[in-house]
């Protein structure tokens, strides 16, 4: 008896980053939008805790109970008082360190996995509150679609989405560490004032609205200078997708991946080639959200 649980990645439309709180976290207004780029979490019953993964970034994922995959195995079990001998295996899809919550999705998807394989009988909020505690943006996924997180990013409010939005998704040759990119955001608002992250209405009615002109006029990244600070080459990749006709460009999360906006397939399928041909980057592909978050597809 096995579970596999599908998790998609995520592009954040918005990130408005506050100022270092005395903890060391930043408040955030954080616009998910969850992009169909999918991770499978495969659960099955062994005789201890053991973690594998296969795919393209394979080799750069932990594999020990660091692996958050293994860290929400250990959470559930250790709230409903199960032994987590389990097999957790990742069908990795999403770039690994790339800043679309690859870590974050296993850590949801399995967390799914073993909860129906254990039949816990948790509630959603239960779940959720698992989630929120081994990280930030393992809450959105999963719950997928479009959502607005405040506090570190882990409250949750999901937003209406009027249409589908297609994207092109350009992958670095190496990883950015999130806590590097924030570590650099602090340094650059060194002497500055940092105001309150507050999320863009027009932004918000734009994903109402489905419009993706009105989108690319209204999404930012806070975190995006100090990613570029930290990785000068992704400005070469955003010009290139900029050349090719995006609608918008921009690093998602804390890259290095990263985002370009377009009006429909077709053009979204121009890009992707021109981004190829550009050799600004590792690997290119498409996607489009709203997604679906964590799903079981095989018990
Ligand atoms: P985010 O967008 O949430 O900031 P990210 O997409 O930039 O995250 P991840 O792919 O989640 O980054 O990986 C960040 C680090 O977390 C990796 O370098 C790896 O060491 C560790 N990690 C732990 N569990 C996993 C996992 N299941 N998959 C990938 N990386 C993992």
């Amino acid at each position: 008896m096995s579970v596999t649980v599908r998790v998609p990645a995520k592009v954040n439309v918005q990130l408005a980053v506050g100022a270092a709180r005395p903890d060391g976290f930043h408040d955030l207004a954080n616009v998910f939008l969850a992009v169909g780029l999918y991770d499978e979490v495969t659960v099955t019953p062994a005789d201890g805790l053991r973690v594998t993964c296969a795919g393209p970034d394979a080799g750069q994922v932990p594999l020990d109970r660091t692996n958050l995959a293994a860290r929400a195995a250990l959470a559930l079990a250790e709230r409903y008082d199960r032994s987590a001998a389990v097999h957790l295996h990742i069908a990795k899809d999403i770039p690994v360190a790339g800043g679309m919550a690859g870590g974050s999705a296993d850590g949801a998807a399995a967390l799914l996995a073993c909860d129906a394989l254990w039949g816990t009988g948790a509630s959603r909020a239960e779940l959720l509150e698992i989630c929120a505690e081994l990280g930030s943006d393992v809450p959105f996924s999963l719950v997928g679609g479009a959502a607005l997180g405040t506090g570190r990013g882990e409250k949750l409010r999901p937003l209406e989405v009027g249409g589908t939005f297609h994207w092109v998704f350009a992958m670095a040759g190496r990883g950015l560490s999130t806590p590097a990119v924030f570590r650099e955001f602090d340094r650059l608002a060194e002497g500055r004032d940092v105001p309150e992250p507050v999320a863009s209405q027009d932004l918000l009615d734009a994903l109402a609205k489905g419009d993706p002109d009105a989108l690319a006029a209204a999404v930012s990244n806070d975190l995006q200078p100090a990613a570029l600070s930290l990785f000068p080459e992704l400005a070469g990749t955003l010009a290139a997708g900029r050349a090719a006709g995006a609608l918008t460009a921009l690093v998602s999360g804390s890259g290095p991946t990263t985002a370009f906006l377009a009006r429909e397939t077709e053009s979204a399928a121009r890009i992707a080639e021109a981004l190829r041909a550009s050799g600004t980057c590792r690997t290119v592909r498409t996607a489009s959200g709203p997604a679906p978050g964590a799903t079981v597809v095989f018990a």
